[in-house]
């Protein structure tokens, strides 16, 4: 029973953590925060979503009130007290505790929270069959205000996404930037495959760049395929022979239908099956 969880260096009963109403997190989203995915009770690419952590924290004008060597350590520690071997771990920084106004200069005591849970994952039928998507009317944010590449606590700007995507029966949605590129969906990266090479939007497309998504690129190429980081339009989605998904949940996961059109065959395709196969063998590795 996944039941402790890590608040600045103590394990509570998850009915016991509990963080103050004053916290800037709560009251404005001020903040960041990392998905990670544990197999077998290992961490996959536990450096780098540290690392991202302390580049969104640093984006912020946040510091984290602790080493990157004790984060890790307390990760490792509160995966283990919950006795999780495959999970997925939630880790919070906050701005802590202030006034009511808007001066991040008089909040103190950031909080740290760690919560390892089960892992709610996508139905085995999303992957064998891949999924269908719609681009939504939300844009991406702009990379001049809250920066994507920022993983920041407020995220209302994808659940908005998400909310259209639910609207349509999509458990998906493709978002587009302010320039009406493809960036992303509303928690994974996106790929398409032309004619054998994969194509995905660049980091400044307005797009998190995603653990998984640098994993699949380094595989590929491993593979011996070729990878651009390329803007794409919707028209280019459109026409792809395969594309997917990438994230720290959803691991790889084919899409099959965009806007009611068939992307290639309708099925997930040879070049995607293949990159589930072995991002599946190097997360289990
Ligand atoms: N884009 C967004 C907006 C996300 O929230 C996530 C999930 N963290 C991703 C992409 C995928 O990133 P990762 O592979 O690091 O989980």
């Amino acid at each position: 029973m996944a039941n402790k969880v890590y608040i600045n260096g103590t394990l509570h009963a998850k009915e016991d953590a509990v963080i103050s109403v004053y916290d800037h997190g709560l009251l404005y989203g001020y903040g960041v925060f990392e998905g990670l995915r544990s197999y077998a009770g290992k961490v996959f690419r536990i450096e780098e979503h540290i690392e991202r952590l302390w580049d969104s924290a640093k984006a912020l004008w946040m510091e984290i009130p602790m080493t990157q060597q004790a984060m890790r350590q307390a990760i490792e520690e509160t995966l283990e007290a919950n006795g999780i071997g495959d999970g997925y771990i939630r880790v919070l920084v906050t701005r802590g505790s202030g006034t009511l106004g808007l001066d991040p200069n008089q909040t103190s005591n950031p909080q740290v929270i760690i919560i390892a849970d089960a892992l709610a994952l996508y139905p085995e039928q999303y992957y064998k069959d891949g999924l269908e998507i719609v681009t939504v009317s939300v844009t991406r944010n702009h990379p001049a205000a809250l920066n994507p590449r920022v993983k920041s606590l407020n995220y209302l700007n994808n659940i908005l996404a998400k909310i259209e995507g639910l609207q349509a029966g999509c458990v998906e949605a493709l978002m587009l930037n302010h320039k009406g590129e493809v960036a992303e969906c509303t928690g994974d990266n996106i790929f398409v495959v032309d004619a054998g090479t994969l194509l995905t939007p660049p980091q400044d497309a307005g797009i998190l760049k995603g653990v998984t998504r640098g994993a699949v690129i380094e595989l590929a190429e491993e593979a011996g395929r070729t990878v651009r980081e390329v803007p794409l339009t919707k028209h280019d989605v459109y026409i792809a022979d395969e594309c997917f998904l990438t994230g720290t949940a959803a691991e790889v996961v084919a899409v099959v239908k965009v806007d009611s059109r068939a992307i290639g065959a309708g099925t997930p395709g040879p070049v995607t099956r293949d990159l589930m196969k072995r991002f599946r063998l190097l997360a289990r590795a």
